[in-house]
């Protein structure tokens, strides 16, 4: 919590300034939110995604001493274009998950050994991540 909270903090600060050296100082953690997005889509997707998008592992913010590092939250872009800010783009997902797609396109990392072995396929992903194979970028 108290890290949601410094987080806040952090961020209304970036809004005030502007300066370069201060965005790099502050690429410090994989649950950082560094993609600009709005605070309001950012509680949206959280409350959404308390599971992993992908492989459905339950998440935590921040890792616990004795967790799984695994099941730590970040943030994904399904769609692979860090443009598209938007509720149907915007997701969480595991850490495992996140580093073995990362700038994959999702059609894909689906058919990957890593989502085999996981056994992620477009029947047991998320909602939202259904919805993006739907279209033609996914
Ligand atoms: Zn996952």
């Amino acid at each position: 919590m108290a890290s949601i909270i410094a987080n806040i903090r952090v961020r209304r600060l970036r809004k005030r300034l502007t300066s370069v050296t201060l965005d790099v100082g502050l690429q410090s953690g994989a649950n950082v939110n560094d993609w600009d997005i709005p605070d309001r889509l950012e509680e949206e997707v959280k409350e959404r995604d308390k599971a992993c998008v992908y492989c459905g592992v339950p998440m935590v913010d921040k890792m616990r001493p004795s967790g799984p590092r695994r099941s730590v939250a970040t943030w994904e872009h399904i769609i692979n274009n860090r443009y598209i800010i938007t509720r149907e783009n915007i997701a969480r997902c595991c850490v495992a998950c996140n580093s073995s797609k990362r700038t994959k396109k999702l059609s894909y990392w689906m058919h990957s050994s890593y989502c085999e072995k996981h056994g992620i396929n477009k029947d047991t992903v998320a909602e939202v991540v259904k919805k993006a194979l739907e279209t033609e970028w996914g």
